[in-house]
């Protein structure tokens, strides 16, 4: 099953991506996790994605496609995979359609996540990142006590650099640049979505609530 995941920042995608790879054993490729990655190995993609992520914008599509078509083009993702944060323009959803149809494979569900902007900050603001395994936590009502340790992979320090801690804010997650990316998201992003609409079905997924009744009405969709 190939799944596309898609939805305003700080909607649950990570979330629900976790749940929808354990439920159909499909790979999960995270365009932002792989981008972040290369920033803190800094290789020279970090170098180029830095300033741009930070700011809120969008990487360059030729970039982003050239790293998604070899992403897809490995081993590991030939019985399935789940793309999250790919296609974030119109541009790279046609790039998309087009790198599908070449190698005969489709889309089986596009996923959008719905959430309003007012519930979107307040969660983005309380969310903090684990370097060590990537996973993200939400510490709203939490923020006098920071946790020390990773409260899924238990790591203390970033594995890369001893002394610095594992978890962080990520830099893009405050309030002048969250409201800056929902934006992002509606002008770009969701032309996106229409574009795949045009091949593939469909489905806006209400992301209010807990984890576990968003979870439930995606696993509807997918049956
Ligand atoms: P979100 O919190 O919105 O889920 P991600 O972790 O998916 O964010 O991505 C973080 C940042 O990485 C984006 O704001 C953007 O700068 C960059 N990025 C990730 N995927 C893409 C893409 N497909 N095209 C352009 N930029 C991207
Ligand atoms: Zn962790």
């Amino acid at each position: 099953m190939n799944i596309v995941i898609m939805g305003p920042p700080g909607v649950g995608k990570g979330t629900q991506s976790h749940a929808v790879t354990d439920s159909k054993g499909v790979v999960h490729i995270s365009t932002g996790d792989i981008l972040r990655m290369g920033i803190r190995s800094g290789s020279e993609l970090g170098r180029k994605v830095y300033d741009i992520m930070t700011a809120g914008d969008l990487v360059s599509d030729d970039l982003m496609m050239e790293l998604v078509k070899d992403r897809l083009s490995q081993d590991d993702v030939k019985d399935g995979w789940l793309l999250d944060g790919f296609p974030r323009t119109y541009v790279q959803a046609d790039g998309l359609i087009g790198m599908l149809d070449e190698i005969g494979q489709k889309i089986d569900a596009v996923l959008v996540l719905q959430a309003p902007a007012e519930e979107i900050v307040r969660r983005l603001e309380g969310r903090i990142t684990c370097r060590s395994c990537n996973e993200v936590a939400n510490l709203t009502g939490f923020a006098a006590v920071q946790p020390r340790f990773c409260p899924f992979c238990g790591a203390k320090e970033d594995p890369k650099r001893p002394g610095k801690p594992a978890l962080y804010q990520r830099a893009d997650d405050k309030e002048d640049t969250i409201r800056h990316r929902l934006e992002v998201f509606r002008k770009r992003t969701l032309p996106a979505a229409w574009r795949l609409e045009e091949r593939y079905p469909l489905y806006e997924i209400d992301g209010l609530g807990t984890p576990e009744e968003v979870g439930a009405r995606i696993a509807s969709v997918l049956g």
